[in-house]
């Protein structure tokens, strides 16, 4: 696939730092057009700084690891996840006590094209500490130790695989991390003020996806990615040929600049 693979080449020249990706994010609120202009660095900022401060405590950690010190439970399936319609990668149960994870694997076996393209040449440094946690295990079942040492070399695509397994992981973690510190980064934040009638009735909303921001951030810091993960997102769509690639850039420019696309 050339022209996939010359993408994969251009995206490090896109400048697409944490708060251009946080921005995409942002873009996706039901309340993004009600956010005062002026306030959108504010939700960005916030949202990448609540990731990274929960990322400290656990860099360079596996986050199966992690599971297990927090007797979370995770299960790593190839049923297919959906949701109104709406394919899921991954969840987190809350109703579950400890809440417990779902990824699944069969929606993500068609990201590896994408996660090599982008994410590949950034993060060598962090494939060693990784290593660690075993290669090959990408489809353990529900929250089991993988043995220490496997004997057998994973093939390129297992490693992918298991790389955005644990992506995913991550992601969910951070989720559990807001839930057992009693706030989701977005009821931290300000409300943006949806309604107003009069000077007596106002109402107010938070804007949710400050927590899928924050997410990213704990996920790229903790796992050494060279981009926030939403990134992936964005490559399987120009990949698959849902998105070209001139839209794309055209979308890149306008989050640069502070809106959304009028694609
Ligand atoms: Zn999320």
């Amino acid at each position: 696939m050339p022209e996939f693979q010359e993408f994969g080449w251009n995206v490090q020249h896109l400048g697409l730092t944490d708060e251009v990706l946080a921005h995409a994010e942002l873009t996706k609120d039901p309340l993004y057009r009600k956010i005062p202009k002026d306030r959108f660095a504010y939700y960005v900022d916030m949202s990448l700084q609540r990731g990274r401060e929960a990322a400290q405590a656990c860099r360079g950690m596996s986050i199966r690891e992690l599971y297990r010190r927090e007797g979370l439970r995770y299960d790593i399936t190839d049923r297919s996840g959906t949701f109104h319609q709406l394919s899921l990668r991954a969840q987190i149960d809350f109703n579950q006590t400890p809440p417990e994870v779902v990824v699944y694997a069969a929606s993500l076996r068609g990201m590896a094209d994408a996660y090599r393209a982008v994410m590949s040449s950034g993060e060598q440094a962090n494939h060693s500490a990784d290593a660690k946690s075993g290669p090959g295990n990408a489809l353990q079942p529900s929250g089991r130790t993988p043995g220490p040492h496997s004997e057998r070399p994973p093939a390129p695509q297992d490693n992918e695989l298991e790389r955005l397994v644990d992506i995913h992981l991550a992601h969910e973690f951070f989720h559990y991390v807001e839930y057992r510190a009693g706030q989701f980064t977005n009821d931290m934040l300000e409300p943006v003020e949806v309604f107003r009638l009069g000077r007596r009735l106002v109402k107010r909303s938070s804007v949710v996806q400050c927590s899928e921001i924050a997410a990213h951030a704990f996920c790229k810091e903790m796992m050494g990615l060279p981009f926030l993960p939403n990134v992936l997102d964005y490559a399987f769509l120009i990949q698959t040929g849902s998105l070209s690639e001139e839209d794309f850039y055209r979308e890149v420019e306008a989050w640069k600049s502070g809106h959304a696309a009028a694609l």
